[in-house]
């Protein structure tokens, strides 16, 4: 839908102001004044099944008339408005919004703190290279190691690129800092590190590296939980084992915590540096600043991005002090990382952290959503577990939940998958009780009308 539609019938963003303030003045669900979508499982719905976002082909989303590529099967949904935990479309119809732009909009859509700081930025300068000092990054970077046990922070664009300077960093620090001729990453099954060429191999899942031979080499793969063949893999090549705290693409699962020991405990004893992909689990989602904090260990390198800026890109890698000297000048750059609106954009969202207590409110808020999706679907076969940390959440099912995304979405509840039978919710980290217990409901409404019609 043209732009220009929006703009003549003056609908959404009317809708999306008088939305915005009843749902959070009256805090009632059914107060919204924009046209609920209707719920219905037959075709009749623009929103149809036929928005499969794993389904090859959908009419109008990936037609041959785009001038993009269709590396992405789209919704047929078109956003035009977002503020807290809401979402608009050209249609006027309202979202409750539990899946936040993938992890990345933790403080809700347009955050006032981060807007007011972003805007004052972009009437000061935009951006400035890093072969100048640049205020706003160290601030950024100060408060980053000020709420977790890194000394030092590389800025980026994004996840993959924070992944690849952590990559650099451990052989660097190997080859040049120590000496040695260690440049082998260990990942694990199951794990999603990133698309580009070097963190597409370190990813542990099949899918996202075909057609894309030959792979840099340097990586190897093990089963999670396999002591003996992580063992077996680690050699005087080894320069680090890197992993994610809650294995998030692949499945919502928490990694168990006496592994996590055990692996940092290895990891030291060989020599091997420890890299923690924070990109989903970082920045308050888990409840905790970093989701390494609740295991007690401090990795060597862990990395940000997602929800750092709260949904402009950026992307940090961040490390211990004796990995400083690895990256001496001219070693690793990024033409935008950590510009002056970018740096901004991290400041304030650190800042609103801190003061409304995120990774505390998400903590809460999470044990509270657990319990009650537990509750909820404790009768349901078809919900065989719920299973997450904080307010990163996968609810395992019996069969493919694919369709139940969209079912969702014609109910007004967005929210993503982890896999083929696993439901993810991702709501922002600022969510209320009252916006659970509507999410909560809507879902349970979705599945049950699922199950009916599919006979499970
Ligand atoms: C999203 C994600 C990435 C990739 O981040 P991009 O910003 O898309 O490059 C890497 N690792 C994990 C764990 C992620 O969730």
């Amino acid at each position: 839908m043209a732009q220009s539609d929006v703009k003549e019938t003056g609908k959404p963003a009317e809708t999306a102001a008088n939305g915005a303030g009843s749902a959070s003045s009256t805090g009632s669900p059914g107060a919204s004044t924009s046209p609920s979508p209707s719920f219905s499982l037959g075709a009749n719905s623009s929103l149809s099944a036929s928005s499969n976002p794993n389904g090859s082909s959908s009419p109008g989303a990936n037609s041959g008339s785009s001038a993009l590529f269709p590396s992405y099967a789209r919704y047929p949904i078109h956003l035009v408005k977002g503020q807290g935990s809401w979402l608009w479309d050209d249609k006027g119809n309202r979202y409750l919004d539990f899946m936040s732009g993938l992890a990345v909009a933790n403080l809700g859509h347009a955050p006032e703190k981060v807007k007011a700081k972003v805007k004052a930025q972009l009437d000061e300068l935009w951006h400035v290279c890093n072969l100048f000092h640049i205020p706003q990054q160290e601030t950024a970077a100060r408060m980053l190691t000020e709420v977790s046990c890194a000394d030092v922070v590389f800025f980026c664009n994004s996840g993959a690129e924070a992944n690849e300077a952590a990559i650099k960093l451990a052989r660097r620090y190997h080859q040049k800092v120590k000496g040695t001729e260690r440049y082998e990453i260990i990942t694990f099954e199951q794990s999603f590190h990133g698309r580009t060429l070097a963190t597409l191999t370190a990813t542990g899942q099949q899918k996202v590296k075909d057609g894309f031979l030959p792979l840099p080499a340097g990586f190897k793969t093990v089963p999670l939980y396999d002591m003996d063949a992580l063992k077996a893999a680690i050699g005087p090549h080894t320069a680090a084992v890197m992993l994610e705290m809650v294995q998030a693409e692949g499945g919502v699962y928490p990694v168990d915590h006496g592994f996590v020991q055990e692996l940092a405990a290895l990891c030291r004893e060989q020599g091997v540096l420890l890299i923690i992909d924070e990109v989903q689990t970082g920045m308050g989602r888990t409840g905790k600043w970093f989701a390494y904090q609740h295991y007690g260990i401090e990795p060597d390198i862990f990395t940000s991005a997602k929800g750092i800026a709260s949904g402009l890109p950026a992307g940090a890698m961040l490390a211990k002090e004796y990995l400083r000297e690895a990256f001496t000048p001219g070693t690793h750059a990024s033409t935008f990382g950590g510009n002056p609106v970018i740096a901004a954009a991290i400041i304030a969202t650190l800042e609103t952290m801190k003061e409304e207590r995120i990774p505390e409110h998400a903590d809460e808020m999470g044990r509270y959503l657990i319990s009650r999706l537990e509750k909820t679907f404790q009768a349901v076969p078809f919900v065989k577990e719920v299973r997450g940390k904080g307010l990163l959440i996968g609810i395992e099912c019996a069969g493919p939940v694919a369709d139940i995304v969209t079912l969702g979405q014609e109910k007004g509840l967005l929210f993503v998958t982890a896999g083929p039978n696993v439901i993810r919710l991702l709501p922002n980290l600022k969510v209320t009780k009252d916006d659970i217990d509507q999410a909560v409901a809507m879902l349970a409404d979705v599945i049950a009308a699922y199950t009916a019609k599919e006979g499970k």
